[in-house]
């Protein structure tokens, strides 16, 4: 079977046919030039794209490049361990498709299964860490130290941080490069010797230190007591299972604590991608980037969860901007959080005695032969120095298939990891004893330990969850249970508009968790990534011609850093070019949150570009602001097609009046999908974009991450790319390795030919979707002779003017007939915006439509045969436990609430194979509509007490 084309596309032969027919055009690629403006159309080079192979060619072409890096036994630490995924976690959730196919928990009562995941994520982090409050994951360790740094630069209002010497070197790099975008001065101390915390609005401290050193409880409250009393956040970047058996930072003073999940039993995969964390006091909750789940009721007084303090998040907007965050590590999260569910509290203080025991041995073993071991209190890493001969060490380590962290010619550090074994021990011990030669002694090990003051006293996790799946029956059930209650791509389309919610084909990734690229330390020497580098070269030539720019950076693990990177690079032009003024970054009305907040992020003042009506970009007001900001423009950012589903005719205008005033323009390529094989950003104006390939380049969704946004740039912003460490926007030089081998398969497998037509069959599906429904709900925008882009807005206002029926409500009885909703409320309040994908079926396309059609009609019938408050709208979604219980007292059957699609089905006379169909794989929501206000305000955000399930009355 060669051509991969049939089975990503949804639509061929005779449903395609009807859906041309429907739209009024032959084929596809005269409804690409009659949606498209002639003048963006520019396609990409065919010889410079891979032709299409077959899924067995890319599977053995991806398995030799896993077969061309080398994993070894890693000591090289840093931040990234060796950690054996559970077999169980593996194939429960990371190759499981109701797993990672699902979308960011926004519509809770249809991800009751991974919202729970991340409050065990969340609590197992807060009470590891001794905080009050966690979220449910952040990118990585340096970026969410970052993080923590703009909380305690908000929370205090000053602009200066002081940060210890002994920090990984990438998260420094990552700090530098954010402090730079905000203007925050870096002050680098040495918490041995006096600092000076003058304004500082925290000190950030890493526990343990990079060395491997743990200082003592009292120091470490010292630091605390110092930083508060100059007026500032004490922050500690905390290595979580280390926090199993180490005095944890909420008891050693600490407001705020960041780190990275990866060790629970996330492979290191080449740098990523692994759950950053970040935990805060109560009093922070409110400032805290990223999501956080909380804990709310529903209708019927159950307890439910849901996104807490959400309208903070759709503000991550505007100048009030506080973080970029969007797409993060979910996926990730709920992993780690399943390693803690499976290992609970005892397994994990076992393994990290373990781990620590292996680093006192190696200690001993080490400073036997002569080497000196720099620091005696640590918990699983040893600096060592070997006056000179650390290459000569690591060369001999390397003949022992062993790898270790180099810090100078005189200098090794070494760490001990849960597979860490006596064997490899025994290899790192006969590498040192063939270069060092000196007299042999015998070294007492007790003078290595962790200290009695540090010993963790306290109790954790001692919630039920973490304490009642041991067996691997157990465990396998409770994932499939959580999995049960989520709607996923595996149960039906979810159309999704911006978010791209296509197929994540099963040979696409499978590839991550081959060895080769899974079990690899992202600074392992160069020699050991042969593999990774074909993969990335590929990647990067390959993006570069389908955007039609020169230099491309893979190290943005999301859309948001992306945009960071590329705001940046803008930036760092301008300065370049003596116009460090240039600060101004114009920003259109109906951008994406993400945008805004960037631009704040990388030192840019937002300036707000109206929308004309037609939803088209206001070029007078662009004149108007453009000529008030005189010389210092300094960007716009925008997105094509328009974030209002259209091919905006005058894109080129508005590139080119930034240019002529001395702009640089980013363009958004969030919605890339509608571009792909026909027209490239570079060539139509941009001077820098983002890529999201979690949306248009098949990685899984994950449930709100992972995520790959790569930035690519002309020639002249390219010196100023993410560079690395130096530059770096996360903390491994290819950001999320570990996944790009999903898109390298996508664009393989697709070729040239096969990539247009995903592009022209996403822009059918929208423009059929909009055909069939424009009779029922009006489609807000429309472009070029009337077709819309890949995705379209319907216009459900009217239904609330005249019938008082919400977009919550038409989003809530979407799940009673089986679908997630569209996205809601962006960039129009009160709408939805529909993105079908080039995945789906005519069939599924339709049941989408007869499922609206169906609701609008529904929506007609409130006030005249039912009530505002009692009706199957406003009551959606219905549960089983709702619909069998106690007397039935509502002015609509059982059967209208729960099987609304086959009653309409029947009434339009579908075949009954297919309405029996519907009946069959009804899909029940766990839960009734949930009460987000009341949650806000009673916020618990870790695993609810036993009481919160009793019985309601
Ligand atoms: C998704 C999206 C982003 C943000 O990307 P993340 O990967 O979620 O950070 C930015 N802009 C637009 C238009 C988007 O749809």
């Amino acid at each position: 079977m060669a051509d991969f084309s049939i089975r990503h596309t949804g639509t061929r032969g005779e449903d395609r046919t009807h859906m041309l027919a429907a739209v009024h055009v032959h084929d596809l690629d005269t409804l690409m030039s009659r949606a498209m403006p002639h003048r963006i159309a520019s396609p990409p080079a065919d010889e410079r794209l891979p032709r299409a192979a077959t899924e067995a060619e890319v599977a053995s072409e991806l398995a030799s490049m896993a077969a061309a890096n080398t994993a070894r036994t890693s000591m090289i630490g840093q931040g990234y361990y060796d950690t054996e995924t559970p077999a169980v976690i593996r194939r429960g959730i990371l190759e499981n498709p109701s797993w990672y196919t699902a979308y960011t928990p926004y519509q809770p009562e249809i991800s009751q299964g991974r919202l729970e995941a991340l409050v065990n994520f969340q609590t197992m982090v807060s009470e590891l860490t001794a905080m009050e409050i966690a979220g449910a994951s952040l990118l990585d360790e340096p970026t969410a130290a970052a993080e923590a740094i703009a909380l305690a630069s908000r929370a205090t209002g000053r602009d200066r941080i002081a940060v210890d010497r002994d920090v990984f070197e990438q998260t420094r790099a990552v700090i530098e490069t954010r402090c730079r975008g905000l203007d925050i001065e870096l002050v680098p101390v040495n918490i041995d010797g006096p600092m000076d915390l003058t304004e500082c609005s925290g000190l950030l401290v890493q526990y343990p230190g990079a060395t491997g050193r743990v200082h003592t409880a009292s120091t470490y409250r010292g630091l605390g007591d110092a930083i508060h009393e100059a007026g500032g956040l004490f922050i500690m970047v905390a290595d979580l299972l280390a926090c199993s058996i180490l005095t944890p930072p909420g008891e050693l003073g600490a407001d705020i604590v960041a780190g990275s999940a990866q060790r629970f039993g996330l492979p290191m995969g080449g740098g990523g991608p692994h759950a950053g964390y970040i935990a805060c006091r109560e009093k922070y909750k409110r400032n805290l980037p990223g999501r956080i789940v909380g804990v709310s009721k529903d209708r019927a007084g159950n307890p439910a969860y849901r996104l807490a303090l959400q309208t903070r998040e759709q503000h991550i907007r505007r100048e009030k901007a506080t973080s970029n965050i969007c797409t993060a590590q979910s996926l990730l999260a709920i992993m780690a959080s399943m390693y803690a569910v499976y290992h609970g509290p005892e397994g994990l203080a076992a393994m990290a005695d373990r781990v620590h025991g292996q680093a006192r041995a190696l200690a001993c073993n080490l400073a036997d032969l002569g080497a000196h071991v720099n620091y005696t209190r640590f918990f699983d890493t040893l600096t060592v120095s070997v006056t000179q001969k650390a290459d000569e060490i690591l060369a001999a380590l390397l003949e022992e298939n062993v790898t270790a962290y180099r810090v100078d010619g005189d200098t090794l550090r070494l760490s001990a990891d849960e597979c860490t074994t006596d064997l490899a021990r025994r290899h790192v011990v006969q590498a040192f004893a063939r270069v060092l030669d000196g007299p042999r002694t015998s070294v007492d090990i007790t003078q290595y330990s962790l200290g009695e003051d540090v010993r963790r006293t306290s109790q954790y996790m001692e919630q039920a969850t973490f304490h009642r799946y041991r067996s691997e029956t157990g465990m396998m059930r409770y994932m499939h249970r959580l999995a049960e209650k989520d709607y996923a791509l595996d149960r039906g389309m979810i159309p999704l508009g911006s978010c791209t919610m296509k197929l994540n084909a099963a040979v696409e990734v499978s590839a991550i968790t081959h060895e080769g690229f899974a079990r690899i330390h992202p600074f392992a020497p160069a020699g050991d990534l042969a593999g990774y580098r074909t993969l990335i070269s590929d990647l990067e030539t390959w993006l570069a011609e389908l955007t039609g720019y020169d230099a491309v950076s893979l190290q943005p693990n999301a859309g948001s850093q992306g945009e960071f990177a590329g705001l940046l690079a803008i930036r760092g032009y301008h300065e370049a070019r003596g116009q460090g003024e240039r600060r101004i970054c114009l920003i259109p009305a109906s951008a994406h949150g993400t945008n805004a907040a960037s631009a704040v992020m990388a030192g840019f003042r937002v300036v707000v570009v109206k929308t004309a009506a037609d939803g088209s970009i206001d070029l007078q007001d662009l004149d108007r602001k453009i000529e008030k900001a005189g010389a210092h423009i300094g960007a716009i950012m925008l997105t094509y097609p328009s974030t209002h589903g259209t091919f905006e005719e005058q894109v080129t205008e508005v590139t080119d009046r930034v240019h002529r005033a001395g702009g640089q323009v980013y363009i958004d390529g969030a919605n890339l999908n509608a571009l792909v094989g026909y027209a490239r950003p570079g060539a139509f104006g941009g001077d820098v974009s983002h890529l999201n390939l979690h949306k248009t380049f098949a990685i899984p969704h994950g449930g709100g991450g992972p995520g790959v946004g790569p930035v690519a740039a002309k020639e002249h912003l390219a010196p100023y790319l993410p560079g690395f460490p130096a530059g770096a926007v996360s903390g491994a030089p290819w950001g999320s390795a570990s996944i790009l081998p999903i898109t390298w398969a996508y664009i393989t497998l697709l070729g040239y030919e096969g990539l247009r037509e995903a592009t022209a069959s996403a822009v059918l599906a929208a423009n059929y979707v909009a055909a069939r429904l424009e009779p029922v709900l009006p489609v807000l925008y429309r472009g070029p002779g009337g077709f819309v882009g890949h995705e379209c807005i319907l216009d459900v206002r009217p239904l609330k003017e005249q019938y008082g029926v919400s977009v919550d409500d038409v989003a809530k009885r979407l799940i009673d007939y089986g679908f997630h909703a569209p996205t809601m409320s962006f960039p129009v309040p009160g709408t939805l915006m529909v993105e079908p994908t080039e995945s789906e079926s005519l069939e599924e396309l339709d049941r989408f439509c007869d499922a609206m059609e169906a609701i609008a009609e529904e929506a007609a019938q409130v006030g005249d045969q039912w009530s505002a408050d009692d009706n199957p709208l406003r009551l959606a979604p219905h549960t089983a436990h709702s619909l069998l219980t106690g007397t039935w007292e509502h002015p609509y059957s059982q059967e209208m609430a729960a099987y609304p699609d086959a009653l309409a089905a029947k009434k339009k006379g579908r075949d009954p194979e297919y309405v029996h169909r519907l009946i069959e794989s009804k899909y029940w929501a766990p839960v009734g509509r949930i009460d987000a206000p009341w949650g806000d305000r009673n916020l618990q955000c870790t695993c609810p007490p036993p009481e919160a399930f009793e019985e309601q009355d």
